[in-house]
Protein backbone atom coordinates (compact mmCIF):
# COMPACT_ATOMS: atom_id res chain seq x y z
CA UNK A 1 0.00 0.00 0.00
CA UNK A 2 1.27 3.43 -0.91
CA UNK A 3 1.92 6.26 1.67
CA UNK A 4 -0.58 8.91 1.28
CA UNK A 5 0.99 12.33 1.92
CA UNK A 6 -0.24 14.13 4.75
CA UNK A 7 -1.52 17.18 3.43
CA UNK A 8 -3.52 15.03 1.15
CA UNK A 9 -4.99 13.08 4.36
CA UNK A 10 -5.29 16.28 5.79
CA UNK A 11 -7.21 17.33 2.71
CA UNK A 12 -9.50 14.61 2.79
CA UNK A 13 -10.36 14.69 6.26
CA UNK A 14 -11.42 18.39 5.71
CA UNK A 15 -13.54 17.85 2.90
CA UNK A 16 -15.81 15.51 5.06
CA UNK A 17 -16.52 18.16 7.84
CA UNK A 18 -19.02 21.25 7.74
CA UNK A 19 -19.30 23.44 10.75
CA UNK A 20 -22.28 22.50 12.91
CA UNK A 21 -25.12 24.71 12.86
CA UNK A 22 -25.55 28.02 15.29
CA UNK A 23 -27.26 28.70 18.46
CA UNK A 24 -27.73 31.67 20.73
CA UNK A 25 -25.83 31.32 24.20
CA UNK A 26 -25.70 33.63 26.76
CA UNK A 27 -22.72 35.51 26.74
CA UNK A 28 -21.13 33.93 29.61
CA UNK A 29 -20.97 31.07 27.22
CA UNK A 30 -19.36 32.44 24.04
CA UNK A 31 -15.92 32.34 24.56
CA UNK A 32 -13.70 30.69 22.33
CA UNK A 33 -16.52 29.93 20.30
CA UNK A 34 -17.33 31.45 16.84
CA UNK A 35 -19.37 34.28 16.05
CA UNK A 36 -22.43 33.49 13.73
CA UNK A 37 -24.00 37.24 13.22
CA UNK A 38 -23.30 40.32 12.61
CA UNK A 39 -22.98 42.83 15.40
CA UNK A 40 -23.59 46.30 15.01
CA UNK A 41 -23.08 49.21 17.47
CA UNK A 42 -27.03 50.30 18.50
CA UNK A 43 -25.47 52.97 20.11
CA UNK A 44 -22.43 55.50 20.49
CA UNK A 45 -19.83 53.96 22.51
CA UNK A 46 -19.04 55.96 24.84
CA UNK A 47 -22.65 56.76 24.99
CA UNK A 48 -22.12 60.71 26.10
CA UNK A 49 -19.24 62.64 26.48
CA UNK A 50 -17.39 62.22 29.90
CA UNK A 51 -14.16 63.09 31.97
CA UNK A 52 -11.17 60.50 31.70
CA UNK A 53 -9.73 61.69 35.25
CA UNK A 54 -10.82 63.09 38.37
CA UNK A 55 -10.90 67.01 38.01
CA UNK A 56 -12.80 69.64 37.60
CA UNK A 57 -14.85 70.30 34.47
CA UNK A 58 -14.09 74.13 33.41
CA UNK A 59 -14.50 76.36 30.31
CA UNK A 60 -10.65 76.09 28.93
CA UNK A 61 -10.52 79.84 28.25
CA UNK A 62 -11.46 80.54 31.96
CA UNK A 63 -7.83 79.15 32.86
CA UNK A 64 -5.61 81.29 30.05
CA UNK A 65 -2.81 82.32 31.88
CA UNK A 66 -2.53 80.45 35.01
CA UNK A 67 0.68 78.87 36.63
CA UNK A 68 1.58 77.60 40.07
CA UNK A 69 2.74 80.87 40.76
CA UNK A 70 -0.55 82.94 39.19
CA UNK A 71 -2.90 80.45 39.27
CA UNK A 72 -6.58 80.96 38.36
CA UNK A 73 -9.47 80.94 41.02
CA UNK A 74 -12.85 79.75 39.75
CA UNK A 75 -15.83 78.74 41.91
CA UNK A 76 -17.35 75.41 42.66
CA UNK A 77 -20.42 75.12 41.12
CA UNK A 78 -20.87 71.29 42.17
CA UNK A 79 -20.22 67.82 41.99
CA UNK A 80 -20.68 65.21 39.62
CA UNK A 81 -19.79 61.60 40.53
CA UNK A 82 -19.95 58.70 37.83
CA UNK A 83 -23.52 57.76 36.99
CA UNK A 84 -24.95 60.99 38.23
CA UNK A 85 -25.64 64.33 35.64
CA UNK A 86 -24.81 67.78 36.50
CA UNK A 87 -28.33 69.77 37.57
CA UNK A 88 -27.31 73.02 35.29
CA UNK A 89 -24.93 74.70 33.06
CA UNK A 90 -21.52 74.85 34.16
CA UNK A 91 -21.22 78.89 33.66
CA UNK A 92 -17.95 81.37 32.89
CA UNK A 93 -15.79 81.09 35.87
CA UNK A 94 -16.89 78.39 37.19
CA UNK A 95 -15.49 75.16 37.75
CA UNK A 96 -17.58 71.44 38.67
CA UNK A 97 -16.02 69.07 40.89
CA UNK A 98 -15.65 65.46 38.27
CA UNK A 99 -15.07 62.10 39.02
CA UNK A 100 -13.69 59.83 36.06
CA UNK A 101 -16.54 58.68 34.07
CA UNK A 102 -18.76 61.28 35.05
CA UNK A 103 -20.77 63.24 32.02
CA UNK A 104 -19.40 66.81 31.35
CA UNK A 105 -22.22 69.24 32.21
CA UNK A 106 -23.38 71.38 29.59
CA UNK A 107 -21.11 74.40 28.85
CA UNK A 108 -17.81 72.45 30.30
CA UNK A 109 -15.08 72.39 27.16
CA UNK A 110 -11.93 70.83 28.95
CA UNK A 111 -11.18 68.92 32.70
CA UNK A 112 -8.23 70.04 34.72
CA UNK A 113 -7.21 66.82 36.30
CA UNK A 114 -7.28 67.50 40.80
CA UNK A 115 -3.24 67.45 40.76
CA UNK A 116 -3.56 70.85 38.92
CA UNK A 117 -5.72 72.60 41.28
CA UNK A 118 -5.17 73.73 45.13
CA UNK A 119 -7.87 74.43 47.39
CA UNK A 120 -8.00 77.77 48.31
CA UNK A 121 -5.68 79.22 51.01
CA UNK A 122 -8.35 80.58 53.39
CA UNK A 123 -10.05 77.22 52.93
CA UNK A 124 -13.06 78.19 51.32
CA UNK A 125 -14.48 75.12 49.43
CA UNK A 126 -16.04 76.86 47.29
CA UNK A 127 -13.20 78.05 45.41
CA UNK A 128 -10.80 75.91 43.45
CA UNK A 129 -7.70 77.20 42.61
CA UNK A 130 -6.14 76.17 38.65
CA UNK A 131 -2.55 75.86 38.71
CA UNK A 132 -1.98 75.65 34.82
CA UNK A 133 -3.82 75.93 31.72
CA UNK A 134 -5.72 73.38 29.66
CA UNK A 135 -6.99 73.24 25.50
CA UNK A 136 -10.28 72.80 24.76
CA UNK A 137 -11.19 68.94 25.17
CA UNK A 138 -8.45 67.96 27.04
CA UNK A 139 -9.05 64.91 28.98
CA UNK A 140 -12.49 64.82 27.83
CA UNK A 141 -13.74 61.39 26.30
CA UNK A 142 -16.37 62.11 23.39
CA UNK A 143 -19.13 60.63 22.95
CA UNK A 144 -18.84 57.82 19.96
CA UNK A 145 -15.12 58.04 19.67
CA UNK A 146 -14.95 54.29 20.09
CA UNK A 147 -17.64 53.07 18.13
CA UNK A 148 -20.59 55.21 16.22
CA UNK A 149 -24.22 53.55 16.82
CA UNK A 150 -24.82 51.82 13.17
CA UNK A 151 -20.65 51.05 12.85
CA UNK A 152 -20.33 47.35 12.13
CA UNK A 153 -18.49 45.90 14.82
CA UNK A 154 -18.05 42.16 13.98
CA UNK A 155 -18.47 39.79 11.00
CA UNK A 156 -19.72 35.99 11.65
CA UNK A 157 -16.48 34.15 11.94
CA UNK A 158 -14.93 35.99 14.79
CA UNK A 159 -13.39 33.99 17.27
CA UNK A 160 -14.77 35.39 20.51
CA UNK A 161 -11.79 36.30 22.81
CA UNK A 162 -12.38 37.92 26.12
CA UNK A 163 -11.96 40.97 24.59
CA UNK A 164 -14.93 39.77 22.47
CA UNK A 165 -16.71 39.32 25.28
CA UNK A 166 -16.08 43.03 26.91
CA UNK A 167 -16.95 44.57 23.25
CA UNK A 168 -20.12 42.58 23.59
CA UNK A 169 -21.27 43.24 26.50
CA UNK A 170 -20.67 46.93 26.22
CA UNK A 171 -22.62 47.10 22.98
CA UNK A 172 -26.14 45.33 25.01
CA UNK A 173 -25.11 42.14 23.17
CA UNK A 174 -26.09 39.43 25.96
CA UNK A 175 -27.03 36.39 23.83
CA UNK A 176 -25.46 36.31 20.95
CA UNK A 177 -25.43 33.46 17.96
CA UNK A 178 -22.19 31.07 17.55
CA UNK A 179 -21.43 28.09 15.71
CA UNK A 180 -22.04 24.94 18.31
CA UNK A 181 -19.76 23.31 20.22
CA UNK A 182 -19.41 20.15 18.90
CA UNK A 183 -19.38 17.15 21.65
CA UNK A 184 -16.29 15.11 21.14
CA UNK A 185 -17.03 11.25 22.65
CA UNK A 186 -13.49 9.34 23.40
CA UNK A 187 -13.44 5.79 23.63
CA UNK A 188 -10.46 3.44 24.16
CA UNK A 189 -10.22 -0.01 23.02
CA UNK A 190 -7.98 -2.64 24.23
CA UNK A 191 -8.23 -5.70 26.26
CA UNK A 192 -4.67 -4.72 27.60
CA UNK A 193 -6.24 -1.89 29.15
CA UNK A 194 -6.57 -1.48 32.86
CA UNK A 195 -8.23 1.43 33.94
CA UNK A 196 -7.43 3.12 37.21
CA UNK A 197 -5.24 3.09 39.91
CA UNK A 198 -5.16 -0.95 40.76
CA UNK A 199 -2.49 -3.27 40.26
CA UNK A 200 -1.49 -4.32 36.72
CA UNK A 201 -1.78 -7.82 35.80
CA UNK A 202 0.60 -10.02 33.41
CA UNK A 203 0.08 -8.37 30.43
CA UNK A 204 -1.73 -5.36 31.15
CA UNK A 205 -0.94 -1.73 31.12
CA UNK A 206 -2.86 1.39 31.74
CA UNK A 207 -5.25 3.27 29.68
CA UNK A 208 -3.32 6.75 28.76
CA UNK A 209 -5.04 7.42 25.37
CA UNK A 210 -7.93 8.49 26.69
CA UNK A 211 -6.93 10.74 29.59
CA UNK A 212 -4.96 12.22 27.09
CA UNK A 213 -7.55 13.02 24.28
CA UNK A 214 -10.29 14.29 26.32
CA UNK A 215 -7.65 16.67 27.67
CA UNK A 216 -6.60 17.19 24.18
CA UNK A 217 -10.27 17.90 23.07
CA UNK A 218 -10.76 20.60 26.06
CA UNK A 219 -7.75 22.08 25.49
CA UNK A 220 -8.84 22.73 21.68
CA UNK A 221 -12.00 24.37 23.11
CA UNK A 222 -14.35 21.40 22.46
CA UNK A 223 -16.65 19.43 24.54
CA UNK A 224 -15.33 16.27 25.82
CA UNK A 225 -17.25 13.23 26.53
CA UNK A 226 -15.48 10.55 27.97
CA UNK A 227 -17.06 7.08 26.56
CA UNK A 228 -15.16 4.69 28.84
CA UNK A 229 -12.90 1.87 27.59
CA UNK A 230 -14.16 -1.09 25.75
CA UNK A 231 -12.51 -4.70 25.09
CA UNK A 232 -11.53 -5.83 21.62
CA UNK A 233 -14.80 -7.51 20.95
CA UNK A 234 -16.28 -6.69 17.84
CA UNK A 235 -20.07 -6.87 18.79
CA UNK A 236 -19.58 -4.79 21.91
CA UNK A 237 -17.30 -2.17 20.04
CA UNK A 238 -20.27 -1.81 17.06
CA UNK A 239 -23.05 -1.61 19.71
CA UNK A 240 -21.02 1.34 21.72
CA UNK A 241 -20.30 3.37 18.05
CA UNK A 242 -23.82 3.39 17.30
CA UNK A 243 -25.04 4.19 20.59
CA UNK A 244 -22.48 7.47 21.04
CA UNK A 245 -22.95 8.70 17.25
CA UNK A 246 -26.48 9.45 18.08
CA UNK A 247 -25.26 11.45 21.16
CA UNK A 248 -21.97 13.25 20.05
CA UNK A 249 -21.01 15.28 17.24
CA UNK A 250 -18.14 13.68 16.76
CA UNK A 251 -15.85 10.57 17.98
CA UNK A 252 -12.40 9.65 18.82
CA UNK A 253 -11.16 5.88 19.03
CA UNK A 254 -8.03 4.90 19.96
CA UNK A 255 -6.19 1.15 19.00
CA UNK A 256 -7.72 -1.06 16.74
CA UNK A 257 -6.62 0.51 13.40
CA UNK A 258 -3.63 -1.06 12.76
CA UNK A 259 -2.87 -4.63 11.06
CA UNK A 260 -3.09 -7.17 14.16
CA UNK A 261 -5.56 -9.99 14.19
CA UNK A 262 -7.67 -7.92 16.72
CA UNK A 263 -8.19 -4.51 15.08
CA UNK A 264 -11.58 -4.63 14.71
CA UNK A 265 -12.16 -0.95 14.79
CA UNK A 266 -11.16 -0.57 11.77
CA UNK A 267 -13.60 -3.17 9.87
CA UNK A 268 -16.58 -2.39 11.99
CA UNK A 269 -16.09 1.00 10.73
CA UNK A 270 -16.16 -0.62 7.18
CA UNK A 271 -19.29 -2.28 8.08
CA UNK A 272 -20.88 1.22 9.83
CA UNK A 273 -20.68 3.57 7.13
CA UNK A 274 -17.96 5.68 5.12
CA UNK A 275 -14.64 5.04 6.16
CA UNK A 276 -11.61 5.69 4.63
CA UNK A 277 -8.61 3.88 5.94
CA UNK A 278 -5.32 5.50 5.54
CA UNK A 279 -1.66 4.81 5.95
CA UNK A 280 0.04 8.28 5.76
CA UNK A 281 3.72 9.07 5.15
CA UNK A 282 4.76 9.94 8.95
CA UNK A 283 5.85 8.98 12.07
CA UNK A 284 4.62 8.34 14.25
CA UNK A 285 0.52 7.87 13.43
CA UNK A 286 1.05 5.99 10.00
CA UNK A 287 -2.77 4.02 10.86
CA UNK A 288 -5.11 6.05 10.78
CA UNK A 289 -9.07 5.79 10.03
CA UNK A 290 -11.37 8.54 9.06
CA UNK A 291 -15.21 8.49 8.36
CA UNK A 292 -18.42 8.76 9.56
CA UNK A 293 -21.10 6.17 11.55
CA UNK A 294 -24.62 7.29 11.02
CA UNK A 295 -23.50 10.67 9.95
CA UNK A 296 -21.45 11.34 12.74
CA UNK A 297 -17.50 11.58 12.00
CA UNK A 298 -15.47 9.75 13.51
CA UNK A 299 -11.20 9.86 13.69
CA UNK A 300 -9.61 6.30 14.45
CA UNK A 301 -6.58 7.50 15.80
CA UNK A 302 -3.76 4.35 16.62
CA UNK A 303 -3.11 3.06 19.86
CA UNK A 304 0.39 3.70 20.39
CA UNK A 305 0.16 6.76 23.24
CA UNK A 306 2.44 9.00 21.02
CA UNK A 307 0.75 7.67 17.75
CA UNK A 308 -2.60 8.61 18.60
CA UNK A 309 -1.56 12.26 20.34
CA UNK A 310 0.24 13.14 16.90
CA UNK A 311 -2.62 11.79 14.80
CA UNK A 312 -5.08 13.98 17.10
CA UNK A 313 -2.64 16.94 16.76
CA UNK A 314 -2.45 17.00 12.64
CA UNK A 315 -5.53 15.15 12.00
CA UNK A 316 -8.35 14.95 14.62
CA UNK A 317 -7.87 18.41 15.75
CA UNK A 318 -7.82 20.80 12.60
CA UNK A 319 -11.47 18.94 11.45
CA UNK A 320 -12.96 19.03 15.16
CA UNK A 321 -12.30 23.17 14.77
CA UNK A 322 -13.44 23.63 11.18
CA UNK A 323 -16.83 21.71 12.82
CA UNK A 324 -16.94 24.25 15.47
CA UNK A 325 -16.45 26.92 12.60
CA UNK A 326 -12.96 28.44 13.33
CA UNK A 327 -11.46 29.90 10.67
CA UNK A 328 -7.94 29.03 11.54
CA UNK A 329 -7.63 25.24 11.92
CA UNK A 330 -4.05 24.90 12.57
CA UNK A 331 -1.47 25.52 15.25
CA UNK A 332 0.98 27.94 14.71
CA UNK A 333 4.38 26.44 13.20
CA UNK A 334 7.96 28.41 13.02
CA UNK A 335 11.14 28.23 11.19
CA UNK A 336 13.41 26.85 14.37
CA UNK A 337 17.44 25.97 14.27
CA UNK A 338 18.26 22.48 15.20
CA UNK A 339 20.74 22.58 17.58
CA UNK A 340 22.61 19.65 17.97
CA UNK A 341 21.99 16.76 15.06
CA UNK A 342 19.16 14.98 14.39
CA UNK A 343 19.96 12.11 12.34
CA UNK A 344 17.02 9.94 10.99
CA UNK A 345 17.14 7.10 8.33
CA UNK A 346 15.21 7.62 5.28
CA UNK A 347 11.64 5.52 5.51
CA UNK A 348 9.78 7.81 2.62
CA UNK A 349 7.78 9.16 5.73
CA UNK A 350 8.54 12.51 7.35
CA UNK A 351 8.95 12.33 11.17
CA UNK A 352 7.38 14.37 13.93
CA UNK A 353 10.47 14.57 16.44
CA UNK A 354 9.09 15.52 19.81
CA UNK A 355 11.00 18.89 20.65
CA UNK A 356 11.82 21.34 23.32
CA UNK A 357 11.62 24.71 21.21
CA UNK A 358 13.56 27.43 22.81
CA UNK A 359 13.52 31.24 22.08
CA UNK A 360 17.36 32.91 21.31
CA UNK A 361 18.56 35.80 21.61
CA UNK A 362 19.76 35.95 17.53
CA UNK A 363 16.30 35.60 15.94
CA UNK A 364 15.28 32.04 14.77
CA UNK A 365 14.11 29.52 18.03
CA UNK A 366 15.73 26.79 18.74
CA UNK A 367 15.53 22.96 18.98
CA UNK A 368 16.67 20.11 20.95
CA UNK A 369 14.94 16.78 21.04
CA UNK A 370 12.56 16.43 23.88
CA UNK A 371 13.67 13.05 25.07
CA UNK A 372 12.36 9.08 23.99
CA UNK A 373 11.08 9.02 20.69
CA UNK A 374 9.08 5.74 20.48
CA UNK A 375 5.67 5.64 19.38
CA UNK A 376 4.90 4.30 22.72
CA UNK A 377 7.23 6.55 25.10
CA UNK A 378 4.86 9.22 26.67
CA UNK A 379 8.24 10.73 28.62
CA UNK A 380 9.41 12.65 25.00
CA UNK A 381 5.66 13.75 24.51
CA UNK A 382 5.64 15.19 27.99
CA UNK A 383 8.65 17.04 27.96
CA UNK A 384 7.92 18.84 24.53
CA UNK A 385 6.64 21.93 23.49
CA UNK A 386 6.98 21.22 19.78
CA UNK A 387 7.16 18.58 16.98
CA UNK A 388 9.46 18.86 14.27
CA UNK A 389 8.48 18.05 10.98
CA UNK A 390 12.31 16.29 9.36
CA UNK A 391 11.77 15.61 6.09
CA UNK A 392 12.81 12.36 4.79
CA UNK A 393 16.18 11.39 4.12
CA UNK A 394 18.96 11.39 6.43
CA UNK A 395 17.42 13.98 9.30
CA UNK A 396 19.49 17.30 10.50
CA UNK A 397 23.00 18.91 11.01
CA UNK A 398 23.40 21.54 13.69
CA UNK A 399 22.48 24.51 12.14
CA UNK A 400 19.70 23.41 9.79
CA UNK A 401 16.49 24.97 9.33
CA UNK A 402 13.10 22.75 9.84
CA UNK A 403 9.13 23.53 10.36
CA UNK A 404 8.21 22.89 14.04
CA UNK A 405 4.49 22.86 14.94
CA UNK A 406 4.17 24.35 18.25
CA UNK A 407 1.84 22.15 20.87
P1 LIG B 1 -3.35 -1.10 18.65
O1 LIG B 1 -3.39 0.03 17.71
O2 LIG B 1 -4.67 -1.40 19.28
O3 LIG B 1 -2.72 -2.30 18.04
O4 LIG B 1 -2.40 -0.65 19.84
C1 LIG B 1 -1.05 -0.31 19.58
C2 LIG B 1 -0.29 -0.15 20.89
O5 LIG B 1 -0.87 0.89 21.65
C3 LIG B 1 -0.30 -1.37 21.79
O6 LIG B 1 0.96 -1.48 22.40
C4 LIG B 1 -1.38 -1.04 22.79
O7 LIG B 1 -1.20 -1.71 24.00
C5 LIG B 1 -1.21 0.43 22.94
N1 LIG B 1 -2.45 1.07 23.35
C6 LIG B 1 -3.65 0.94 22.73
N2 LIG B 1 -4.59 1.67 23.35
C7 LIG B 1 -3.98 2.27 24.40
C8 LIG B 1 -4.43 3.15 25.42
N3 LIG B 1 -5.69 3.55 25.47
N4 LIG B 1 -3.53 3.60 26.31
C9 LIG B 1 -2.24 3.20 26.25
N5 LIG B 1 -1.76 2.37 25.32
C10 LIG B 1 -2.62 1.90 24.39
MG1 LIG C 1 -5.51 -2.77 20.37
Amino acid sequence: MTLLPLAEAQARVLAQVKALPSVVVPLGEARGLVLAQDVTAKENIPPFANTGMDGFAVKAADTAGATSSNPVALAVAGTIAAGAVADRPLNHGEAMRIMTGAPLPDGADAVIMVELTSPDPSGDDRIVLCTAEVQVGNHVRPAGDDLLAGDLVFRPGEVLSPAHIGMLATLGYYDVKVIQRPRVGVFSTGDELVIGAEPLGPGQIRDSNRPQLLALVAEAGLEPIDLGWLPDDEVMIESALREAAERCDALVTSGGVSMGDFDFVKAILQRLGEMNWMQIAIKPAKPFAFGTVLETPIFGLPGNPVSSAVSFELLARPALLAMMGRPDTQRRHVWAMADEPMPRKADGKTHFVRVTVSESIDGAPRIRSAGNQGSHQLSGLANANGLAAIPDGDGLATGDRVNVLLL
